[in-house]
């Protein structure tokens, strides 16, 4: 229970979430949008559920802890998007702006009976190869853009997952394999048109709303709605080819593994190389296991050369191809996370921590602890700890002082996957991923707990999440561009 001097406290930062007290029906709110809104947009009520999200509406990847709506609206043009914003705000009325549907973390289910405000008609993409720019909508897929980059010979930083939608994760920050050449997706960022929590549509860059501008780059979803981003981009790499390299490590292997990825940890890794390791349990092969993804960027007897302490534990289920840029996606893990990350309706608890270093010993501890701990509850083996090392040098092209992306010191993104097969096992699952995530925190090589925004549980501090030293200035963003808290059901700050 809150004391009057911690509620004080709390009113005083601004850190109470709002709930949804809109005394309106969904007929109403209905009702009053579709006066208001241009005839290309699309207003329905949940309840109706041939319409919705059957038709045209973006369904929900994790539907563990989901947010709730009563009323979809699908707005047509940037002004209709400001017309649902101003429309909640003179109204007291909770809305979710859904990109692709891919954040997953469990602070969204705060949000119950709101609106849910589906940009599905931002998917317009545009690419000025002279330029070196692109302009899409505020809701393209990352899949979408790859294939839109790879036939104008371009590319740019996208994420494992190709469903996932390219601006949302841009907004928190964005990483995958292309990192270690261009940081985060964030970085790439040139401008955006912005719906704010006031209101207002403004066009935001370095040279326009340069504070907001830096707040997008890295905490974007907490300030308002993008309806249109442009960033720059950059000429495809070797060919738009890379090298991928799959194998698996049995358990017995595991401290080997380690050990070589810690000799990659820092500048020693190449720009061009992203390691991807996903320690689980395969009960087929007798227990923990360690697959792992390597891509290079760059020519396969290049990329095998840089590889060749992993060849030399000779894995199993080896295979290495050079596959075109846009299709790591589809390929990655043996095509496991364009089969699991893209199908809607998973029972899926996140954990997720940063670590600062490879800890052998300790990882050496946890793979041992998961691998006795799984042997007898089959349940739990759908838990499993997912580790993404990028290049340095990516991450360290621009100042931290440019954006409100606080990690470009990390040294391995970790997600403790929690997957169940049905909601009964959700509990279970959760505080086993708990329990991975703190003993990994032990080696994480700092003190308090840090993590990647996109992959948190949402149980995190913000300071974790955006860090202690750019909160308060984004907190102070916050208060002048979204001063209601409308944006504040997805890892507030
Ligand atoms: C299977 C899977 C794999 C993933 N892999 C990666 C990865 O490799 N790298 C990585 O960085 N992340 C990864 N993610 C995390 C991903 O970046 C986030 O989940 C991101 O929020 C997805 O954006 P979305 O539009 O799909 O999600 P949504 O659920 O639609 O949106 C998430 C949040 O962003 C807000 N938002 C979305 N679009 C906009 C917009 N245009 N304007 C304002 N706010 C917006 C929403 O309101 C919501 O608060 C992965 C997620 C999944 C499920």
């Amino acid at each position: 229970m809150l004391t009057l001097l911690s509620l004080v406290l709390v009113l005083a930062l601004g850190l109470l979430q709002p709930t949804p007290v809109c005394a309106l029906t969904g007929q109403q709110i209905a009702f009053a949008l579709q006066a208001e809104l241009s005839s290309g947009s699309e207003v329905v009520l949940t309840s109706n559920t041939s319409a919705y999200p059957a038709k045209n509406f973006t369904p929900r990847y994790n539907i563990a802890t989901p947010p709730t709506y009563t009323v979809a609206v699908k707005p047509a043009l940037a002004v209709d998007v400001q017309k649902v914003v101003q429309y909640a705000l003179h109204n007291n009325a909770s809305f979710l702006a859904t990109g692709s549907g891919h954040g997953y973390s469990t602070s969204l289910d705060r949000l119950q009976a709101g609106i849910d405000l589906d940009l599905g008609f931002f998917n317009s993409i545009e690419i000025d190869t002279v330029a070196k720019t692109m302009t899409i909508g505020g809701s393209v897929s990352s899949n979408d853009l790859a294939s839109a980059l790879q036939a104008a010979g371009m590319e740019a930083t996208l994420g494992q997952c190709g469903c996932i939608g390219y601006p949302g994760a841009s907004l928190g920050g964005g990483i995958g394999p292309y990192s270690g050449l261009y940081g985060p997706m964030s970085d790439s960022l040139l401008s955006a048109e912005i719906i704010t929590g006031r209101g207002q549509l403004l066009n935001v860059s370095s040279t326009q709303h340069p504070d907001l501008f830096y707040g997008l780059k890295g905490a974007g979803f907490n300030f308002g709605v993008a309806t249109s981003l442009t960033y720059r981009i950059y000429p495809a790499t070797n060919g738009g080819n890379a090298m991928l390299a799959q194998m698996i490590f049995p358990g017995a292997l595991n401290q080997s593994v380690w050990q070589i990825v810690s000799n990659f940890t820092a500048s020693n890794q190449p720009k061009e190389l992203a390691i991807g390791l996903d320690a689980r349990y395969v009960a087929a092969m007798g227990g923990m296991v360690v697959m792992a993804n390597f891509i290079y960027i760059g020519p396969q007897s290049a990329g095998m050369k840089v590889i060749q302490p992993f060849l030399d534990l000779k894995p199993a289920n080896l295979n290495i191809s050079t596959v075109a840029w846009a299709d790591i996606p589809f390929k990655a893990f043996y095509g496991g996370i364009a089969e699991g990350g893209c199908t809607a309706g998973a029972y899926y608890v996140p954990h997720s921590l940063n670590l600062y270093q490879i800890d052998v010993p300790n990882l050496v501890e946890v793979f041992n602890y998961m691998n006795k701990t799984l042997a007898t509850n089959e349940v739990l083996q759908g838990v499993a700890i997912a580790m993404q090392q990028y290049a340095q040098y990516g991450f360290q092209l621009q100042d931290a002082k440019t954006s409100a992306w606080p990690y470009r010191d990390v040294v391995s993104f970790v997600q403790i996957d929690g997957v169940a097969t049905n909601p009964s096992q959700l509990p279970a699952v959760g505080k086993y991923g708990r329990k991975i995530r703190d003993r990994l925190h032990h080696g994480s090589g700092r003190k308090d707990l840090q993590t990647y925004v996109h992959f948190a549980n949402g149980n995190e501090s913000p300071a974790a999440l955006y860090s202690a030293a750019k909160l308060p200035g984004l907190r102070a963003l916050k208060r002048e561009y979204d001063p209601a808290r409308l944006f504040s059901w997805y890892n507030p700050i």
